[in-house]
């Protein structure tokens, strides 16, 4: 089934690139009007010119209240609406616990959960007018399913995003507003790309389908929760890792 978000609005923080670039250039297939949210205005703006379709770009950073509610703003001055949100922007610098200092915490934490907490708290009052409110957000499997070194504070981060979405789409149900996440494996990348063919091959033999995901995929997941017809699912989450979180052992995959 192809899902249609024709003269739909949508937010994607984080879009100028990687998983947020893919899923802006899903919905605008689908028909979205999008508004790519970043830091770099520049970058957003470049993003939203080649996916075209009417998309724009807008420079607001998601871990301030009054930058995101006056990128909003704008948004609804431009569009007429907002219907979707898909709170995606993330970053994920490694340390080691045991020399993790607060900074680094701190940094990660603001960005991928008070972030998530901020731009969902600045759509709501613009989700609340339309007939169609949804909220989409970027998790990971990491850390609501597995570890990986230098990860403790992403992991928190993405779990804790999953927490917050089972409270927060039951005060927002109210609104026929639908709250649910994407859980993403290794998805290709800008970043990711850049780090040469080997370390990819290495990466895609962990995963039973045999290869890493395409931000189209992430971007196709999220387009369903977003779609008329998931009007019905409400804080729930899909993983789309190819398979990656199932194997027992490295021997389970080697039998497969
Ligand atoms: P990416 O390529 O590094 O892109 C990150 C995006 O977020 C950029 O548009 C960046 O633009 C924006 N951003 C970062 N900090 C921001 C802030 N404070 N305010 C506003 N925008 C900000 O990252 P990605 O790999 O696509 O990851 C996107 C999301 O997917 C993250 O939530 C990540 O946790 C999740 N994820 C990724 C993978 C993967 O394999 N790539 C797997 C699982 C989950 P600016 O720098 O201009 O702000």
């Amino acid at each position: 089934m192809t899902h249609s978000l024709n003269g739909r609005s949508v937010i994607v923080t984080g879009g100028s690139r990687g998983i947020g670039r893919g899923i802006a250039q899903v919905f605008a297939d689908a028909g979205a009007r999008v508004a790519i949210v970043a830091r770099h205005a520049d970058q957003a703006a470049a993003a939203a010119a080649a996916i075209g379709k009417g998309a724009i770009g807008l420079g607001a950073d998601v871990t301030r209240r009054d930058s995101l509610e006056a990128a909003f703003g704008v948004v609804a001055d431009r569009f007429g609406q907002i219907d979707v949100l898909c709170a995606n922007a993330g970053i994920f610098p490694a340390a080691r616990l045991e020399t993790m200092s607060e900074a680094d915490w701190d940094q990660v934490i603001d960005t991928n959960l008070k972030g998530t907490f901020l731009s969902v708290q600045a759509a709501i009052p613009h989700l609340k007018r339309s007939d169609q409110g949804r909220i989409v957000l970027t998790s990971s499997i990491t850390g609501p399913v597995t570890g990986f070194p230098g990860w403790t504070h992403y992991g928190a981060s993405k779990a804790g995003q999953l927490g917050f979405m089972r409270t927060a789409c039951m005060e927002l149900a109210k609104y026929r507003i639908t709250v649910n996440a994407v859980m993403p494996g290794n998805i290709i990348t800008e970043g990711l790309a850049g780090m040469g063919e080997d370390y990819q091959n290495a990466m895609a033999a962990s995963i039973p389908l045999g290869c890493l995901g395409t931000v189209a995929d992430i971007g196709h997941a999220a387009l369903y929760f977003a779609s008329k017809e998931a009007g019905y699912v409400t804080g729930q989450t899909i993983v789309v890792d190819g398979g990656q979180i199932l194997p027992e052992s490295l021997d389970a995959l080697a039998q497969a």
